[in-house]
């Protein structure tokens, strides 16, 4: 830095993985650093606690890690405190040598056809915020008094909504699933839940461990038409393509299922090359319709075109889970065409395609919701080797961390630290301790305020 002496000031948007990746790699760079970590939410990790399913505990224990990283010195966690709810773009630019813009993809894509606003019909990614105790989706309801349920799209998002449909609650009661859902999912009367694709079984996006799951279900089978497996010319091409990993593992797991003896009871249903036209019921989602498709292009790169089939299904409550989207932060420059922040290599641009100097992305908002967890780790080290090389060139002085306390003081503003979050999250341990959960996450913001400051709830 121009400025001999002084750390580089950075300030990251969101606490989810890729936030927590950036400030990781920016603390491993060996430059003096002052990292703060601005969360919209009172508690941290976005997705890991929001979005992975309660029933993948695993998944959940990175949060070890990133709790690790916030504990570092160089590091402050600004929880309860949004960019352009609390403090302006303008405000955080005049603060930070630079700011790293990690606030994932909030929303969810929609289908574009008839019916899809009838009642009973929602976004995959309510029902996953809904069952895992986000504030923002924890008042929703969905009438699993319903026989029938349809997810329409084939990624791993749609396999956790089907899995946590099906699973018997007594295998749900000891996770930290909230409250609520478990109390409705306990009366659910669903028993056929149907996995809609629009393109086959060998470019179904869920991977083989959480297809498999799907075949564990106690009281569930599923069923799949095996003429529906033969794959064309182009698909077995397609199998042997060095990115097409997981889809000769996912034909054999289908295979499996497909071999099985039918069975009486609960059924998921797995339909390839369909995909959705029009939702159709008088008060409430009653049926969908589906247009036949078949695959067109190039081993890889393989279409849905439709064959002009029309086939129906019941439906009384339908999922679509057909990928998120981003949405635009106020101040900043948005794609929204593609629901990403426009960068180039992690800078921000500008409608002309110029870097914003001392603006980064990384994430989901940065690439699109694609990948695991741990793609966030590459995708944040390489957004922060930008910054790196820009250093010199970043502007000096600025007040950092001070500054932006002072300011959120001036607005009577609550920010929970980490410590403050960490009051929060014994809370709801010993909670959960008493239903012999890992935690009862709280689901109301003032819930957790409350809890942070040592308040009963
Ligand atoms: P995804 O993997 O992109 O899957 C989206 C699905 O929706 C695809 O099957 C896609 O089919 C289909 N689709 C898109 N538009 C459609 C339309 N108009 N009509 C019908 N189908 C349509 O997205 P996701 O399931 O939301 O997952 C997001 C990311 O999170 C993924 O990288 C996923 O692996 C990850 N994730 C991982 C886990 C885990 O590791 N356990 C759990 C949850 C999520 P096409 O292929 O034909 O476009």
């Amino acid at each position: 830095m121009s400025e001999a002496g002084k750390p580089l000031r950075v300030a990251i948007v969101g606490s989810g993985p890729s936030g927590f990746y950036a400030a990781e790699a920016l603390l491993a760079s060996g430059l003096d650093v002052e990292i703060d970590l601005l969360e919209r939410l009172p508690v941290p990790y976005g997705l890991v606690r929001f979005g992975v399913a309660p029933d993948h505990a695993k998944l959940k224990s990175v949060s070890a890690v990133f709790a690790q990283i916030a504990a570092d010195p160089k590091v402050r966690f600004f929880g309860n405190v949004a960019l352009g709810r609390d403090v302006t773009a303008d405000e955080l630019a005049a603060m930070y040598h630079a700011v790293i813009v990690a606030c994932g993809a909030g929303a969810d894509r929609t289908l574009g056809i008839p019916g899809e606003d009838l009642p009973g019909v929602h976004a995959a990614g309510d029902f996953v915020g809904w069952y895992n105790g986000n504030p923002d989706h924890a008042h929703l309801s969905f009438d699993l008094s319903q026989e029938v349920a349809v997810v329409i799209g084939q990624g791993n998002v749609a396999i956790d909504v089907c899995r946590i449909l099906a699973r018997p609650v007594d295998e749900l009661r000891r996770t930290d699933i909230a409250q609520h859902a478990l109390d409705a999912l306990a009366g659910s009367r669903i028993r056929d839940i149907h996995l809609i694709g629009r393109r086959g079984p060998v470019q179904a996006k869920f991977t083989p461990k959480e297809l498999r799951e799907l075949g564990a279900l106690p009281g569930w089978q599923p069923v799949v038409d095996p003429a529906a497996l033969e794959p064309g010319e182009a698909c077995r091409r397609e199998l042997t393509l060095p990115h097409v990993v997981h889809a000769a593992k996912n034909l054999d797991i289908l295979r499996g299922f497909a071999a099985r003896p039918m069975e009486a009871g609960r059924r998921i249903h797995l339909h390839f090359l369909r995909a959705p036209a029009a939702l159709h019921g008088d008060n409430r989602v009653q049926r969908l319709v589906l247009g036949g498709q078949q695959l067109s292009g190039e081993a890889g790169a393989q279409s849905a075109v439709a064959t002009g089939e029309q086939y129906e299904l019941d439906a009384g409550l339908v999922f679509r889970s057909v990928g998120y989207r981003g949405t635009a932060l106020p101040g900043l420059p948005f794609d929204a065409r593609a629901g990403v922040i426009p960068n180039a290599g992690g800078r921000i641009v500008d409608a002309s395609g110029q870097p914003l100097p001392g603006w980064y992305v990384t994430g989901w908002i940065k690439r699109g919701p694609t990948g695991v967890i741990g793609t966030n780790r590459a995708d944040s080290m390489d957004t922060v080797a930008g910054l790196l090389q820009d250093v010199s060139g970043l502007a000096a002085p600025r007040p950092g961390r001070q500054a932006l306390a002072s300011l959120l003081e001036s607005r009577s503003h609550r920010v929970i630290d980490f410590a403050a979050w960490q009051a929060i999250e014994r809370v709801e341990q010993a909670r959960g301790q008493a239903l012999d959960k890992p935690a009862e996450k709280f689901v109301r913001i003032d819930d957790m305020l409350a809890a942070a400051r040592g308040a009963p709830p």
